[in-house]
């Protein structure tokens, strides 16, 4: 979601006679786009902000604001922590970037209000920061599912869905500019809704109307994952076989105490369903280790059923309690730490197993890859990611096989977290 919304600043700010450069130095304006998810992306951008005092000793006029979650959620003490910092940007000012920009001249500057309808639907963030093949295109903003460790309902304010037209204009600009891949994104793309159109009418109209792309989107609650939705991404070949459903926790007591609103049985029954329609599907996860109160019964219950759920692919996290939150208010953060440290280790490993099985299942199958660049690590070996989002790497030439070519790939060998294999062209993903 930053660099989606990176790149709508970009936009607003080049549309206000401002120029972009690659070279920290030489820039006049430093934006530092934050993320408040957890404690230590938080510190992390205390520290970058001690760094960069340095590029103020050539550059007096320098500015450095701080823009998104971290501006929202910490406002006016940020003024006073560490570092010299010129304004403060929530996620719904960007369309006032430049005049705040520019005000910050006299006086520092603060805009963090919070929008019920924001979209930035009219404007059209084009591609200026990131190179590649694949796009972000923001569906919706904000969430009020109110999960109690989470901070992102108080940083990004109420969810509400951008109009569809506003969604096709961008992916129509992204489509003639060198984009191969569009991954919708949402808190809760489930819960999209503009009118009379839901998620599953929006992906099943996007992906028909630009059959030339391929569509991904992230994330999918697993509360309303519906059968709608299941049908729809497998009765078209261009919407990706991977579903992204953070599980969380696989004990129903901590599911409840998140406030997630589903059960285990409930969470893997989705998984089946899933399966059950797309045998090729692969399913990634988002888990959280030692939340208020896990016992060891609880943890044990989510190795189980990330074992019975055969996720291909995890984020995983230590419990961080965020100030304001529910959890931080009425919940006990009483896991000690070295029991989270423990219990991420031992979700790290099976994880590390479970996907090298998954992956080791591939091995002579042949898939359709879609080529992204050079590997970085050899540069006669491509790299491309299948519709189940595996990264593979293959014997190739850039030059004859540019990025967004379509190639079919037999694998030979994997490692937990790639697929090798020979390739063969079978033709490029766009006429
Ligand atoms: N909207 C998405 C998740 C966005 S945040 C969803 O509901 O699935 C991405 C992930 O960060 C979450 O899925 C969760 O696993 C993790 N996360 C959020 N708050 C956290 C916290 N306080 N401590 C540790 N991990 C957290
Ligand atoms: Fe946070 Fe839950 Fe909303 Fe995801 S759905 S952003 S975890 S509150």
């Amino acid at each position: 979601m930053n660099v989606a919304d990176s790149e709508l600043i970009a936009s607003v700010l080049t549309g206000n006679n401002y120029e972009l450069t690659a070279e920290i130095k030489d820039a006049d304006v430093i934006l530092i786009n934050t993320c408040s998810i957890r404690d230590n992306a938080e510190q992390r951008i205390y520290k970058r902000i001690n760094e960069l005092q340095h590029l103020r000793k050539n550059n007096s006029g320098l500015k450095i604001g701080i823009i998104g979650c971290m501006a929202e959620r910490v406002g006016d003490l940020l003024f006073e922590k560490e570092g010299n910092i010129n304004f403060l940007a929530g996620p719904d000012s960007y369309r006032n970037i430049s005049s705040i920009i520019e005000q910050s001249s006299n006086e520092r500057v603060t805009d963090i209000l919070l929008s019920n309808t924001e979209t930035y639907e009219d404007i059209l963030p084009g591609k200026h920061l990131e190179d590649g093949i694949t796009a972000f295109v923001p569906i919706m903003r904000g969430c009020e599912n109110f999960c109690t460790y989470c901070v992102v309902p108080f940083t990004r304010g109420k969810e509400r869905s951008r109009p569809p037209w506003s969604i096709e204009e961008e992916i129509e600009l992204h489509s003639k500019n060198n984009v191969f891949e569009i991954t919708l994104l949402g808190q809760n793309v489930n819960s999209y809704s503009f009118e009379q159109t839901d998620f599953p009418d929006l992906l099943k109209n996007l992906a028909e109307k630009f059959s030339n792309l391929r569509f991904r989107f992230a994330t999918s609650h697993p509360k309303d994952l519906s059968d709608k939705l299941i049908d729809v991404i497998a009765s078209h070949p261009n919407i990706c076989k991977s579903i992204h459903l953070p599980m969380q926790s696989g004990s129903s007591e901590i599911l409840k105490r998140m406030n997630r609103k589903y059960t285990r049985e409930w969470y893997l029954e989705r998984v089946a369903a899933i399966m059950k329609r797309m045998p090729e599907c692969t399913i990634s996860t988002d888990i959280i280790a030692g939340f208020c109160g896990e016992t060891e019964q609880d943890h044990q219950q989510t190795l189980s059923a990330m074992k019975e759920a055969g996720f291909f692919h995890a984020f995983m996290f230590k419990y961080s309690e965020r100030p304001g939150t529910a959890a931080a208010k009425v919940l006990n953060d009483d896991v000690p730490e070295e029991v989270k440290t423990k219990r991420l280790t031992e979700i790290i490993n099976l994880q590390q197993e479970i996907s090298y099985k998954h992956n080791e299942n591939d091995v002579g199958k042949t898939f359709e890859v879609m080529i992204e660049g050079t590997s970085k690590r050899n540069k006669d070996e491509l790299m491309g990611r299948t519709s189940q989002n595996k990264v593979v790497v293959f014997p190739g030439n850039i030059g004859t096989s540019p990025p967004g070519t379509i190639v079919k790939v037999q694998i030979s060998n994997v490692t937990s977290a790639t697929l090798r294999g020979e390739s063969e062209v079978v033709g490029s993903a766009k006429a």
